[in-house]
């Protein structure tokens, strides 16, 4: 087969046939196939699309390129989460330990920032000393100790979605509904699960601007779930502003324990127990969202899902000192306040723009070798609706360079307007689709 001609077909809107896809997720995972030329074809799936057949393709060629995980022998049910991508979006970090302790396992693979998004990856390894390259039999041995793990794609999980999400991340190619569902898919299938929840964000520090987009990326999720024999539940929510105070690596480390002793921001608190309880829902572990959150909150207040964390935090090799002294973890040199410019009302907290001020001052890549400042990021202190004095606090860098301060201080200026009021509140859970 010649990648030039598959390139100039996609190009010109032509279908892909399953062999062809095959071939070239293969070739470009062993390395056969040079990044220009990936990035080409990626811009033109972008562009073009895939039909269905040619999403189902994709998909499986990309779960069928490393190892696909079975974990029959693990009694409690698989389950997992994964987010599109949003700005001071840790979910997962607290999550996991919390319904692992309810009963459910999680082995979850997950993806480091993508575009102006973080990722739980580079989070975690925020831990001094946590790994997350683990090879299948390390994943399964914690997952069978802990009824967690949480890990990375690798030469043997999904090394097909390790490539592409790094090239897409560099190349304009983000924001397509079938590379982001196959890219996750992909993922979620090779975790052998008995059920998937999704938290598809919208808005404008998602990747879907809009509802409609939302909702067909939603669709496409499920039903790539559904044709592989895997319930999925899909939340759309919010992601007009950040999630959380904490924009940044460390930082949402420190906000996620937080999270784990009972504390941490509302919208954070509400959006973390609300996806835990769908998970132990399809989990068979409770009979009903109420029960699936006050199990949940159980286990924060008896401290055992912050033990978990702790454990596995010890497991995968990170230090777990840090877990019990937050204050451990890497923290920035130096800070600007961004403070508001007239009394009023908050009318918008962009979490585009403060997403990307936050990626200016080194939380996120802007190519494939840029290495994350782990220290820095943005505290988000004024939130939609909050009503404010001129010269108060809106929100915070931390950064070590100075490099690029001006343009994250004007991003995150602009990110804020305030207003006469009253702010248009959108619910942080839209709608669910199954
Ligand atoms: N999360 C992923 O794993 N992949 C994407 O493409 C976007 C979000």
């Amino acid at each position: 087969m010649n990648f030039i001609s598959l390139i100039q077909t996609k190009r010109d809107g032509g279908r892909l046939t399953d062999d062809e896809i095959q071939w070239l997720i293969a070739e470009y995972s062993a390395d056969r196939i040079p990044e220009y030329q990936m990035s080409s074809m990626l811009m033109a799936v972008f562009l073009v699309g895939l039909d269905p057949n040619e999403l189902a393709a994709w998909t499986d060629a990309m779960l069928h390129s490393g190892e696909i995980l079975d974990f029959s022998h693990v009694e409690a049910p698989k389950i997992d989460k994964h987010s599109t991508g949003g700005v001071g979006d840790k979910v997962s970090i607290p999550l996991v330990p919390i319904v692992a302790t309810c009963g459910v396992a999680v082995p979850m693979i997950s993806g480091r920032g993508l575009g102006h998004t973080g990722g739980t990856l580079d989070k975690l390894e925020t831990i001094p000393g946590f790994r997350t390259a683990l090879d299948p039999p390390e994943f399964s041995k914690i997952l069978e100790r802990h009824g967690m793990v949480m890990a990375g794609q690798s030469e043997t999980l999904v090394p097909a979605d390790r490539r592409i999400y790094a090239l897409r991340d560099v190349s304009g190619t983000v924001p397509s509904i079938p590379l982001i569902s196959s890219s996750i898919m992909s993922k979620k299938l090779a975790e052998g699960l008995d059920g998937l929840v999704l938290d598809v964000k919208v808005g404008s520090g998602a990747f879907m601007k809009d509802l409609d987009q939302a909702r067909q990326l939603a669709a496409t999720m499920v039903g790539i779930g559904r044709t592989h024999g895997t319930t999925v539940t899909a939340l759309i929510t919010n992601m007009s502003q950040p999630l959380g105070r904490e924009v940044g690596n460390a930082s949402e480390i420190r906000e996620s324990i937080e999270v784990l002793h009972g504390g941490g921001p509302p919208d954070l608190i509400e959006l973390t127990f609300r996806l835990g309880a769908e998970m132990l829902v399809l989990g068979g572990v409770a009979p009903d969202l109420a029960a699936g959150r006050a199990q949940m909150e159980a286990a924060v207040a008896s401290g055992e899902a912050f033990e978990k964390f702790k454990q596995v935090v010890a497991a995968q090799d990170g230090d777990p000192s840090v877990v019990d002294d937050p204050g451990l973890l890497p923290l920035a040199r130096n800070e600007q306040t961004i403070t508001a410019n007239r009394s009023g009302v908050v009318i918008a907290a962009d979490a585009l723009d403060i997403g990307v001020g936050a990626a200016r001052l080194g939380a996120g890549r802007e190519t494939k070798v840029d290495v994350i400042d782990p220290a820095v990021g943005t505290t988000v202190t004024a939130r939609i609706g909050d009503e404010v004095e001129a010269g108060a606090v809106l929100a915070t860098l931390r950064y070590n360079d100075d490099a690029n301060l001006a343009d994250a201080i004007r991003l995150t200026e602009r990110a804020f307007v305030i207003g006469d009021g009253p702010a248009e509140m959108a619910p942080l859970v839209y709608e669910e689709v199954r």
